[in-house]
């Protein structure tokens, strides 16, 4: 399985059959597994081998199919599947930091992710600085020999900026700090995340793995060490497991994944470069097109620009006329969909965020993140220039 390359993998890796030897995984929906003996209970709880279960809190046969998959295709030696891609963020940080610990963070983080570190880990007593992600000076200004850990999302959410994975790993790396990448964005088709320096992938599987707008949840992804030794611990004691039917959901998502991803990501080049060329807009933000900030990393470290773009209609009021002239984009707030879905970050996922903060992210008023989908991009193009037009 070594030298299968990713196709392969997302097809193929982790399978394990039951007697029946099905084809399809099965979905193992129990809580919990017997034991033949009281000593075999015991034995178990001791030490679990590889195939052997306790209680689907702890893990469960759909749901190690999808973990043993999905680091196949990362290339990490293990995972662990959460609930959620906020229970994975929350559990990789919180499993492995304790009071007095210093992390340090971009700061263009999903605001879920910001209220981790912003408001509960704080409140623990870990310390945490945040920097300006893009700019590798603030990283080695911030990161101290201290450090514990750095963290970010390594295309940020919602305004697309790309962090240089393997400069701000060299600097961790110097002081033996963790790095911590939420990978969402990059999608795990793209993603070289582990070769260009991170020690631990997160994903959200709502977004690009599920692609189909069904499931929560998300993974951890790294070291066995860390898997098993930190992270393990600390998710089957506070409950942050995925259930056995979402695992499911995700197993069958991976082995379309590659071709949905490449097709959105090609769409949204389509898109972004005509709506660019267009002129209407105040400003179209794509990793993928030449004169992003960060266009030369995203090639380097990505090989494309992805599945999403955000476009600046200029006004608060621009931006609704926009949104509510779509006739295919639907207005909501998942990404990686199949389904094309445009998002008003300053009033939704954002909203939270004060005014300074917004403004310091560049969240501006008029911004639309726009997921790309599977549709016809001839389709989405005339629907996204007829409701340009109205606004
Ligand atoms: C969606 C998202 C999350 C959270 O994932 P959920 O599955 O919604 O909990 C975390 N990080 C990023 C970058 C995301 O886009």
């Amino acid at each position: 399985m070594k030298t299968w390359n990713k196709r392969t993998k997302a097809v193929h890796a982790g399978t394990r059959r039951s007697q029946y030897n099905e084809v399809s995984e099965a979905i193992y929906l129990t809580q919990g597994f017997v034991y033949d003996t009281a000593e075999d209970a015991e034995a178990r709880f001791i030490k679990a081998g590889d195939d052997e279960f306790i209680y689907a809190r702890y893990g469960n046969p759909t749901v190690a199919m999808f973990e043993d998959r999905i680091a196949a295709l990362e290339g990490t030696e293990d995972g662990f599947a959460t609930a959620s891609g906020m229970a994975a963020v929350n559990g990789a940080l919180a499993s492995m930091l304790r009071a007095g610990d210093h992390v340090v963070s971009a700061r263009a983080l999903f605001g879920s992710c910001l209220y981790i570190l912003e408001e509960v880990l704080t409140r623990y007593g870990v310390e945490v600085t945040f920097v300006d992600g893009t700019d590798l000076a603030a990283w080695k200004a911030a990161i101290r020999p201290d450090t514990k850990a750095v963290f970010f999302e390594s295309i940020s959410n919602p305004t697309l900026e790309v962090i240089d994975i393997k400069s701000v790993s060299d600097l961790a790396h110097a002081v033996d700090a963790t790095v911590i990448v939420d990978n969402v964005f990059a999608t795990p088709v793209f993603s070289d995340a582990l070769v260009q320096g991170a020690d631990v992938v997160v994903y959200s599987a709502t977004k690009h793995i599920d692609g189909q707008g069904r499931a929560l949840g998300g993974v951890i992804l790294g070291s066995k060490e860390f898997i098993r030794g930190t992270v393990e611990p600390y998710l089957k004691h506070t409950g942050g497991a995925m259930s056995p039917f979402n695992a499911w959901i995700m197993l069958k998502g991976l082995e379309t994944m590659e071709l949905r991803v490449r097709a959105q990501t090609d769409t949204a080049l389509k898109l972004a470069t005509a709506l660019q060329a267009d002129g209407a807009l105040q400003q179209v933000i794509y990793p993928g097109l030449p004169d992003h900030p960060q266009h030369a990393l995203t090639v380097a470290q990505i090989g494309a620009g992805g599945t999403v773009l955000a476009i600046d209609a200029g006004s608060q009021a621009a931006a609704f006329k926009l949104l509510n002239a779509l006739e295919i984009v639907t207005i909501s707030n998942n990404l990686g969909d199949a389904k094309s879905i445009a998002t008003h970050p300053a009033t939704t996922t954002h909203q939270r965020l004060s005014e300074e903060v917004k403004a310091m992210l560049g969240i501006t008023p008029g911004l639309i993140r726009l997921s790309v989908g599977l549709e016809d991009p001839g389709d989405l193009l005339a629907d996204l220039r007829a409701a340009v037009a109205a606004m």
